[in-house]
């Protein structure tokens, strides 16, 4: 819900600013209000009690398939509640995860409505063995965060009527002014203050004083880095529900680029396709979030910037408080796209068409835009004593005029390089006197020939080469005391090698059924000389 929205065409900027510090003390709420019961009209929607006690009915009813648990404490001592739904519920299964989140602003109390909704859709449709519901149920672990901000919920209807309540209920320190809006105070992008968000204490998009100052925030972030595991984001797509305009948002809304760097092609496009597809079954507009405004520090941004979930935020409804009439359809006419994106979680990517999904969607995919797991000197056999792997950016350099270090990745912002910085010379921030290495996650390979090994591989080096050094990538047998099997060197030679993106596919027949890691070297043993080495898109596809 925002300012805009609420006020009318004709306020003109001072209206708009009497809006935007609307949490100046125009309405008396109470410092620790406990609600009866919402405005009269309004009665359909829950308190918090309200909602507490069904869940709790909910997770007693149906112990096989809900799990309910708290992410923590909001600022007043409220849990905030959360359900697990999966077969097998208190098994950590290895199987795509899927996030929805509502009530976020305090005053969109629709988004609790919906993810109440959404509970009962999975627990309902798995019960009277709907076959859709019953297969997401099998295949899936689906998180729900009912309302992360109750306190902020329960004030907006202290006393009988709604106080357009939006932030949480934490007194900012140094002031008067109370409440953070959630929406921008996540840790990514955070503070960037332009379009709706602030800095000023007293706006309704007060960002507060640093990223993640807010419990309720912490929680959420606390709950997401809970769900890496083996190093790997478990959650791949995920909605947060806000109020009001009808819109399917995705990422980013810090800026108006639709790919910046933090941004793959990949994802974009995909991001969008989902996205207009959700839209097209809800009737919803769909959109970047920035082309509503400018915003920082959202849970959207957070989950897509750090983790790489394809996360999207819904406007509910047409208009901010919509009476409880409208619960069962504003709700309903998002059943399709909820179930679709839950679908969508084993590989979003694969909307992009055969070739994406054979390429992206097999038992590994890293584009090294996050980090996903890969450890440097996992053996701690490294001998070197230059630089070592570093996923980023890598700074171009030059010898003797002959790019040594790339300017450019293959996707995206990020690859794994040797020292990833310039340095003040060509062979400063290189690999020297011996051996770097780096090696993935665990990765569970089907019982199937035919899948491929497949990577984006740069080596350089200046003309005191020998074959000693080299770039050498290694697939270790995990069940198999990590037995090293080598599938690709490229050892030096004494002539200038320039640095350059090449593509190596290795069958991966040998290991099919096994568990494997995957292992990059690079050695300067003789001279040290200039050697710089780089990886990206470490994948192993489909069977093909
Ligand atoms: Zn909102």
């Amino acid at each position: 819900m925002t300012g805009s929205r609420r006020a009318p065409g004709s306020a003109g900027l001072a209206g708009l600013l009497v809006v935007l510090l609307g949490t100046l003390a125009p309405f008396a709420v109470p410092a620790s209000a406990v609600a009866a019961d919402f405005p009269k009209g309004w009665e359909g929607y829950h308190t918090y009690a309200e909602m507490a006690t069904e869940v709790a009915a909910v997770a007693a009813a149906h112990p096989d398939i809900v799990q309910r648990f708290s992410i923590g404490k909001t600022y007043q001592g409220r849990n905030m509640w959360a359900v697990k739904i999966s077969d097998n519920v208190g098994v950590d299964e290895n199987e795509p995860e899927v996030l929805f989140d509502g009530l976020t602003h305090s005053d969109e109390h629709m988004g609790l409505e919906m993810t109440l909704r959404i509970m009962h859709w999975l627990v309902d449709g798995y019960v009277s063995h709907d076959a859709r519901i019953t297969n997401i149920v099998n295949t899936r672990e689906i998180w729900i965060v009912l309302a992360v901000n109750p306190d902020g919920a329960e004030a907006d209807i202290a006393g009988g009527h709604f106080h357009f309540w939006r932030k949480n209920r934490q007194p900012t320190p140094g002031t008067t002014a109370i409440g953070t809006d959630l929406n921008r105070n996540f840790g990514y992008r955070w503070g960037i203050a332009e379009g709706r968000t602030s800095k000023n204490p007293l706006a309704i998009t007060y960002m507060g004083p640093k990223a993640f100052s807010a419990p309720e925030t912490r929680n959420m972030r606390d709950f997401l880095a809970s769900r890496v595991v083996n190093g790997r984001q478990q959650i791949r797509t995920a909605i947060t529900f806000h109020e009001s305009g009808r819109l399917v948002m995705w990422p980013y809304g810090y800026t108006y680029a639709n790919i910046p760097l933090d941004m793959t092609v990949d994802d974009h496009n995909a991001l969008v396709i989902i996205g207009r597809h959700m839209a097209a079954t809800n009737g919803y507009r769909p959109e970047q979030a920035s082309d509503l405004y400018l915003t920082s520090g959202t849970t959207r941004d957070y989950e897509y910037g750090t983790y790489r979930i394809f996360s999207y935020t819904f406007e509910m409804s047409v208009k901010d408080y919509p009476d409880d009439s409208l619960i069962a359809s504003e709700t309903g006419r998002n059943k399709e796209a909820v179930l679709y994106l839950i679908e969508r979680a084993s590989c979003p990517l694969a909307v992009l068409g055969a070739a994406v999904r054979t390429a992206r969607c097999g038992a590994f995919d890293d584009d090294l835009e996050v980090s996903r797991g890969w450890v440097v000197n996992a053996d701690h056999t490294d001998t070197g004593s230059g630089a070592t792997w570093q996923r980023g950016d890598p700074a171009p350099t030059t010898y003797a005029g002959v790019r040594m270090q790339p300017d450019t990745v293959p996707s995206g912002r990020s690859a794994f390089i040797t020292g990833l910085a310039a340095g003040t010379s060509s062979s400063a921030n290189d690999v020297d006197g011996g051996r770097t290495s780096v090696t993935s996650p665990t990765i569970d390979l089907p019982a199937t020939a035919g899948q491929k090994l497949q990577f984006r591989w740069t080596f350089a080096h200046d003309a005191r080469a020998t074959s000693a050094d080299e770039l050498r990538v290694e697939v270790l047998d995990a069940g198999n005391g990590n037995a090293a099997t080598s599938v690709l060197v490229v050892p030096g030679t004494p002539v200038v090698r320039s640095a350059g993106w090449r593509t190596t596919s290795i069958d991966l027949s040998a290991w099919a059924g096994k568990t494997i890691r995957v292992r990059f070297s690079a050695t300067d043993a003789g001279v040290n000389g200039v050697v710089e080495a780089g990886f990206d898109d470490v994948r192993v596809t489909q069977p093909q």
